[in-house]
């Protein structure tokens, strides 16, 4: 029996969980998950400072027309222990330097007008707290400032590391063993003989498992011989996470999922009614997943898009497990087979703020430039058989 696509994906996401935690350095963190929260360890800014290049100033002393005498200054970096605005008086203060004793507001140069290298003119009136930056109005001291499960960009780096922190706790990453079976079989790099076709899947698929955020760890090609076959799964089963590719089909050689059995692997589907990319089976070894993905690379790189990425972002703590659906008007009419969802490769465009689909060309799944120019997937329903122009669909980005 084959299962749904839906339901396929729900079996294998109840049996997927995020791997333990980890220390890492800020500097390897981009793209991670975070597995622990983040409270404030002090106060951000941590003292009030200028937001201007300009004249730190008594509020009633911001008058335009007002001379006022320049007694210090005051440069990022500066410490304004010392320094005093005293009324009738002004401090030169610079972009970021700690606002001194006294200081009601930073009036900018440009409302101002130098007289000479001592004295200053006020050109414009302003108004007390005007141009700085107060200690905790970013962030407060003791406040939740990241809760687990965000993924770290640039801006979270930055936060981690101006709270003081130089490591971070982070969802370890995936190590996923990566298989390609197959008699016909070459490696990248070696010229093909008769009969014999080049594995393009392993680079593929460790291209996506990275893409993803795992560890690809390749095992290279089992020839369709059972003993050489197990020899691998073995090896592979080390692993966090161990890819199939080929061999489950009903061919005479198609061994994988009678090995599969062989080597202790509790079975949770065999087949996806879904286009392509039936063959794809799901298994577990003790809590290790096992996909077996069809052989095909067109399907290959599907079936991970669908399947396995879910399960690899799940097991990195990632909130976001799927990527978000939108919906997009197809621009032609597409026929499929009841009973079985497709994924169609698709060419969506926005057009004034509405998405369009369009078939990214011939769908059979020998066919690779189809998918080389698609940069979506429309997921068509299984019990539907038609959808028109003009109809709106399901899709995501790839
Ligand atoms: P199978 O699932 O064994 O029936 O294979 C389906 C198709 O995928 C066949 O045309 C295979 O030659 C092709 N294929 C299988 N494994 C790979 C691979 N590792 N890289 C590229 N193509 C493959
Ligand atoms: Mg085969």
């Amino acid at each position: 029996m084959a299962e749904t696509f839906q339901h396929a994906r729900d079996l294998i996401l109840a049996r997927v969980a995020p791997l333990e935690a980890e220390e890492i350095d800020l500097f390897e963190a981009v793209d991670r998950c975070l597995a622990q929260e983040v409270f404030a360890s002090y106060d951000l800014p941590l003292w009030d400072n200028s937001a201007m290049d300009g004249y730190a100033l008594r509020a009633a002393d911001a008058q335009e027309g007002t001379v006022l005498p320049i007694i210090a200054t005051l440069a990022a970096g500066a410490n304004p222990a010392g320094v005093e605005v005293t009324p009738g008086t002004a401090v030169r203060i610079l972009t970021g330097a700690p606002t001194p004793k006294g200081c009601e507001l930073v009036i900018p140069y440009e409302e101002t007008a130098e007289l000479d290298n001592q004295q200053v003119k006020i050109l414009k009136t302003q108004v007390s707290g005007a141009h700085i930056r107060y200690q905790g109005e970013d962030i407060r001291i003791g406040s939740l400032v990241l809760g687990a499960g965000v993924i770290l960009r640039p801006i979270e780096i930055n936060l981690l590391a101006a709270l003081g922190q130089a490591h971070v706790m982070v969802y370890r990453r995936p190590r996923v063993a990566i298989l390609s079976t197959g008699d016909e079989l070459v490696e990248p790099g070696t010229i093909p003989g008769p009969g014999q076709i080049i594995n393009s899947n392993g680079l593929a698929l460790s291209a996506a498992v990275r893409q993803a955020g795992g560890l690809p760890i390749l095992l290279g090609i089992a020839k369709d011989n059972p003993k050489i076959l197990r020899e691998k799964l073995d090896q592979g089963l080390a692993a966090d996470m161990l890819i199939t590719s080929a061999g489950v089909s009903a061919g005479d050689r198609d061994f994988v999922r009678e090995v599969l059995t062989d080597v202790g692997i509790e079975q949770i589907f065999w087949k996806v009614d879904v286009k392509p990319g039936r063959p794809t089976a799901f298994g577990l070894r003790g809590t290790t997943p096992v996909f077996s993905l069809p052989g095909n690379p067109v399907s290959a790189l599907l079936t991970f898009e669908e399947f396995v990425r879910p399960a690899l972002r799940k097991m990195q703590g990632d909130k976001q497990i799927l990527r978000p659906l939108r919906l997009a008007r197809l621009t032609s009419d597409i026929r499929k087979k009841a009973g079985r969802t497709n994924l169609l490769r698709v060419i969506l465009v926005d057009q004034q703020g509405q998405l369009t689909a369009t078939s990214a060309g011939d769908q059979n799944t020998g066919i690779t430039s189809t998918l080389l120019h698609a940069n979506g997937l429309a997921i068509l329903p299984a019990e539907k058989d038609f959808f028109a122009a003009g109809e709106q669909v399901e899709v995501h980005d790839i």
